[in-house]
């Protein structure tokens, strides 16, 4: 059993309060919503502390490393190399096609005045500092939903440029809300002319299994965006230092005093602007207290006369970029049209949600809503009432919370099955799905019950098959996972006890 009602009631999520005069959208044609809400992320400063202590053991350690590999004559630096130039140091786990997921939080501080003095290579102030330190890296955080993508692994970290490791340091605590003394899980990459990056605040045990002397490529895998270490949540924290030791800002700006020209092949504009994310829903989603994870009670189905919730994830909303939203009916008649400015110069992240009640006498089967923002035009469909095709989503192809299902080749034409225990207590059975890849809603049970093993032995029927394995406690079974869209997978062709619809765990 899952009770979720407990994080429901702790939200931190700052609604504000609009006048008809004042509200941040304007409706075009037809139906009006029943209400919105929405604002800045509660998270969107997300920051960090290292401590001078902790630099000075890091840089210790790094140069004890690059000292070993260079009497093994397996360092790679060489005098004649060039500056690195960077990719992206973030990566969208396989099967996901969010348009966005992160946002920056804060740049390199480049005025060494503190505290309170801050100066980013913009000439803006999108940094930070404190008594003793001026932030040294950039800091991209995860959005939406942070926890949740650390919970779920799906975004990676991986390296900016090509390089050999000199020293990394995993198996801290990976789930700080603030400032400790605590260190941190990260990477540490000399690229070849002696200049090298940091990667900081890792996911615990999620790693590279590459070790110090190893060479990694560019976009290769380095670990899991975390929050270990100083830190105020999910985010990756990325310092870079040139071959003479001096940190670099690797963004090109006429207030940059570190370095001249940027290390990006392809800079970023300062104001990233997107639309990271656009989801369907039953309910606004809810962003508890660090660090539970956040609830975006998303859905794709709807039984006739719904109340649905169209929700918005931004990074770097600006005033005067207007969004332009519309729900079409299955037949493709406008239902609402509707507009949103922001009210505010700049949101690092914002979410913005409208919702509807449909009416029951409105049209069965799958509806579309369209959000076109700066040039991304982004269609989630839904459906409404019974009788409809299911919208198909797919497996999970990334590593997830708890223990990976394993399926291996049994005796005959048998496969063994493992995997993890329930993450909810209470949950003292399972209950096995199996359906045909390529229609991800064909999953029905072939075993109610494992007798508690976390373990079952199946003959699958022909062609590819899938399998989901759901917890329960003979009375009602606990999620089927969530789709790659990250909405709760639908119940099948049948299950063995009704599902609790709500589970409170990742
Ligand atoms: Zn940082």
């Amino acid at each position: 059993m899952r009770f979720p009602l407990v994080l429901a009631l702790l939200t931190m999520a700052v609604i504000p309060v609009w006048s008809q005069d004042t509200a941040p959208y304007r409706v075009l044609q037809g139906a009006g919503p029943a209400g919105f809400g929405g604002g800045e992320l509660p998270a969107a400063e997300v920051a960090d502390h290292i401590t001078p202590e902790q630099r000075a053991r890091i840089k210790a350690q790094i140069e004890f490393n690059r000292e070993r590999l260079r009497r093994e004559g397996v360092l790679m630096r060489s005098s004649v190399a060039s500056t690195p130039t960077f990719g992206w140091p973030l990566k969208l786990a396989p099967g996901l096609d969010d348009p966005g997921y992160h946002g920056v939080s804060n740049f390199v501080d480049q005025d060494p005045a503190f505290p309170g003095a801050l100066l980013d290579y913009d000439c803006l102030d999108r940094t930070y500092d404190i008594d003793g330190y001026n932030h040294a890296g950039i800091d991209f955080f995860t959005w939406p939903w942070g926890w949740l993508k650390m919970d779920e692994e799906t975004v990676w970290v991986v390296a900016a440029a090509p390089g050999q490791i000199v020293y990394r340091e995993d198996g801290n605590f990976d789930r700080n809300c603030g400032f400790g003394a605590s260190d941190w899980n990260a990477v540490y990459v000399e690229h070849a002319d002696g200049s090298v990056t940091w990667y900081g605040h890792l996911k615990t045990d999620s790693l590279t299994e590459k070790q110090v002397g190893d060479f990694v490529e560019e976009g290769e895998y380095l670990g899991v965006v975390g929050s270990s270490g100083n830190s105020t949540g999910p985010h990756l924290h990325m310092e870079t230092y040139d071959s003479g030791g001096n940190l670099i800002e690797p963004y090109e700006g006429p207030c940059n005093g570190f370095n001249s020209t940027t290390w990006w092949k392809d800079q970023r504009p300062y104001y990233d602007t997107a639309l990271n994310r656009v989801t369907t829903g039953y309910a606004p989603p809810v962003i508890p207290v660090c660090p539970d994870p956040e609830l975006p009670h998303a859905s794709v189905t709807f039984a006739a006369g719904p109340e649905v919730y169209f929700t918005m994830y931004y990074r770097d909303q600006l005033q005067g970029q207007v969004s332009d939203f519309t729900l079409r009916r299955p037949d493709g008649s406008l239902y609402s049209n509707w507009n949103h400015s922001s009210p505010e110069p700049h949101y690092t992240g914002s979410y913005w949600y409208w919702w509807f009640d449909i009416p029951v006498g409105e049209q069965q089967g799958t509806w579309s809503f369209t959000a076109e923002f700066e040039g991304q035009t982004i269609v989630r469909e839904f459906s409404i009432g019974g009788g409809t095709a299911a919208l198909s989503g797919r497996v999970p192809q990334y590593r997830v919370h708890g223990t990976q299902l394993t399926v291996t080749r049994g005796e005959g034409s048998t496969v063994d099955l493992a995997w993890g225990a329930s993450c909810a207590e209470g949950d003292s059975d399972f209950v096995v799905y199996e359906g045909a890849v390529g229609d991800f809603t064909s999953h029905a049970p072939v075993l109610c019950s494992t007798a508690g093993a976390p373990v079952a032995t199946v003959t699958p029927a022909g062609g590819s098959r899938y399998f989901l394995i759901a917890p329960g406690n003979g009375a009602v079974e606990g999620s089927r996972g969530r789709d790659s869209s990250g909405v709760a997978r639908p119940a099948g062709a049948g299950s063995c006890f009704p599902e609790n619809a709500a589970p409170s765990c990742p």
